[in-house]
């Protein structure tokens, strides 16, 4: 069969409006996709963990975030447990730790407030008023360091055991600041990154702050 001029003519005609329509149909599919379909969502980064105590041994809080620890037969634990992840969480304050913990006995977590209050983070801490004067209360050794303490004054509890680091996470649960609590009783302490979680509680952290104002109580 005999290929004319027009016959080649008629089938590169073709073959290019084909080509167009294609492109015009791809064309308009990127447009479409891109105006009306829901993007999806990246996921969150949602980092949470949680420590249960009791530990075996009280963490070496020079081990784990001091200058090292140099004592022969030191008797803290120089493994890593719950006790030494809570001295790393609250090492991470660059800001602000917002404390509010019923019972505070224990000396290294007294100690870490005080380094981050120097190093020039705004600590406050809130505590229940009929705690205060226990037996190794920490509350005067921050008072005299000039960390400012604020309890309820109520013969109800100012039972939370929450911190806030830096408005960035929260950690929660049923661990007061004992050693009781750390090598005795069987607590959690849940650690969450949660904005709308770490808002909430900064909220009422900021309430109560408010609230047990020492200028509320003068008669
Ligand atoms: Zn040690």
């Amino acid at each position: 069969m005999a290929v004319t001029t027009g016959g080649i003519i008629k089938t590169v005609g073709i073959t290019i409006a084909f080509g167009l329509i294609s492109e015009v149909c791809y064309q308009s599919y990127l447009w479409w996709k891109k105006k009306y379909r829901t993007p999806i969502p990246k996921k969150k980064k949602q980092e949470c963990e949680v420590l249960f105590f009791p530990d075996n041994r009280v963490a070496c809080k020079s081990h784990f975030i001091g200058e090292g620890c140099g004592k022969l037969g030191c008797h803290f634990s120089h493994e890593p447990n719950s006790l030494s992840k809570l001295f790393e969480y609250l090492t991470k304050a660059r800001k602000s730790l917002d404390v509010c913990v019923f019972v505070f006995t224990c000396s290294s977590l007294a100690d870490i407030l005080v380094e981050a209050h120097k190093k020039g983070v705004v600590v406050r801490v809130i505590t229940d008023d009929e705690q205060v004067d226990v037996s190794n209360s920490q509350i005067w050794k921050l008072r005299k360091e000039g960390i400012i303490v604020r309890t309820d004054r109520s013969s109800f509890f100012m039972h939370h055991k929450f911190v806030v680091v830096d408005q960035a996470f929260l950690m929660n649960g049923s661990f007061n600041w004992t050693n009781q609590a750390i090598t005795g009783n069987q607590e959690n302490l849940m650690i969450t990154y949660s904005t709308d979680l770490v808002q909430q509680y900064s909220q009422e952290f900021d309430k109560l702050w408010k609230q047990f104002n020492p200028q509320n109580f003068i008669s």
